[in-house]
């Protein structure tokens, strides 16, 4: 099977609300989880937007926007919300009553020229710095995979002195073995195959590797971590198998924050899960609600989340960079309109 993604012209982005904005795009990105409609999508008339990662340039903002002005550098999550309703104060953002995400049906998506942001004032967070910042590919990855790898560690209930697991070495993994170690974790056993994820991971703060598979990789955590299992685990994929993987690998007691987008209607090993008194939290980071937390230690260089790109391509080569992650080929490919 070919697998194909398309650059197509479409109508410029323009505010169609009062609480609208709309950014230029200077910098985005290809998402883990954009591969799975690359790989299942059946073609269509209309086709389907793609990208919700991004930072750029405010361009113009509706009448009732209040705190982005034109020609502010902002960046993106991958979620829009007012930062106003119950959800918002509460810190998830990815429940705003008024909320959305990007890149689904009638709301624009970040792989483009320019987009439309609904509820600016609550989406966008403008950054301290020029467009073309050195700190650039780090400031992006709060518009997801760092945010998206910190919500997995704070569902994982990791803390300081405890033993982590992060299964899947894919961007969103790398960044919750950050996570992790910023959070406190001693032991952090990152499980993944590819050589250069690994290696990255290991740069990043991960104490042990276990490259083995299903019933042998529970094993090798185990022997790992004293024959119990490890207190956290941080499921960054999302297929059935990695999910029977973590529940089996968490110690008695222990949580897994999942953030990979489960392919699977049921989750699996429920009878396991339920005697040892696992709790299975998470779901779509509310990056909004991190940005802020996490920002200083981008700016200030404590963690440098951005090393994950390791492909930068232009619009019109897109849908190379489609290939090159699900090929393995690159781990995550910035795109720079
Ligand atoms: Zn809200």
């Amino acid at each position: 099977m070919i697998l194909v993604a398309k650059i197509e012209d479409v109508r410029d982005a323009r505010l169609l609300e009062p609480t609208d904005a709309v950014v230029r795009v200077t910098r985005a990105c290809i998402c883990g989880s954009d591969l799975w409609p690359y790989a299942t999508l059946e073609p269509s008339e209309t086709g389907r937007r793609m990208g919700h990662e991004a930072i750029g340039v405010v361009e113009a903002v509706g009448a009732d926007v209040r705190t982005v002005k034109n020609g502010d550098v902002v960046v993106m999550p991958f979620a829009f919300s007012d930062g106003s309703c119950v959800f918002c104060h509460e810190g998830l953002h990815t429940s705003c009553i008024h909320g959305g995400f990007f890149g689904t049906s009638d709301i624009d998506a970040a792989q483009a020229e320019a987009l439309r942001v609904p509820q600016a004032d609550g989406t966008l967070f403008v950054l301290p710095v020029g467009e073309d910042d050195a700190l650039m590919p780090s400031l992006l990855t709060l518009s997801d995979v760092m945010g998206t790898g910190h919500h997995a560690a704070v569902a994982a209930r990791v803390g300081p002195g405890q033993t982590t697991a992060v299964v899947g070495d894919g961007a969103v993994g790398l960044c919750g073995v950050i996570a992790a170690r910023r959070l406190g974790a001693e032991q952090v056993i990152i499980l993944g195959r590819h050589a250069d994820r690994i290696a990255l991971a290991r740069e990043f703060g991960a104490t042990d590797v276990v490259s083995e598979r299903g019933d042998e990789a529970v094993e090798r955590v185990r022997e790992l971590t004293g024959g119990f299992g490890v207190h956290s685990v941080l499921e960054c994929v999302g297929l059935e198998q990695s999910m029977l993987t973590a529940i089996g690998i968490a110690r008695p007691g222990g949580a897994v924050g999942r953030v990979g987008v489960p392919q699977n209607e049921t989750m699996p090993a429920s009878q396991p899960a339920f005697y040892d008194n696992i709790t299975v939290s998470g779901g779509p980071a509310p990056v909004r609600a991190y940005i802020e937390e996490l920002l200083p230690d981008v700016l200030e260089g404590r963690i440098r989340p951005g090393r994950v790109f390791d492909r930068v391509v232009g619009l019109d080569a897109v849908p190379n960079g489609y290939r090159a992650m699900n090929d393995r080929e690159a781990i995550k490919v910035m795109v720079k309109p």
